[in-house]
């Protein structure tokens, strides 16, 4: 006899393709990860709409090194804090 799990009652979807209708960008994902993608790729499209072709390259050359080290980015906001203090000549 076997005692297999039953999923027969499982409703709704386990994943769904997430197609952005502006860019094509395509995603499979699960019902929670899917709403977030959704949100954060709306937001993305939105950053980008705010910038210029210049500050667009700009920005995604700064994001292609920050996200290539996880920690980067907020080390770097550690350095620019100190490094700022410092060449402010404040002594304390
Ligand atoms: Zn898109």
């Amino acid at each position: 006899m076997t005692t297999e799990p039953d999923t027969s009652t499982a409703c709704g979807w386990d994943q769904a393709t997430y197609r952005c209708g502006r860019c094509g960008a395509a995603y499979t994902l699960t019902e929670e990860a899917y709403l977030k993608a959704v949100g954060v790729h709306g937001d993305a499209h939105a950053v980008w709409d705010r910038l210029n072709p210049t500050e667009r390259d700009g920005f995604a050359s700064i994001l292609r090194v920050i996200l290539a080290s996880a920690g980067l980015g907020a080390e770097f906001l550690v350095i620019a804090d100190r490094m700022t203090h410092i060449e402010s000549g404040s002594t304390s």
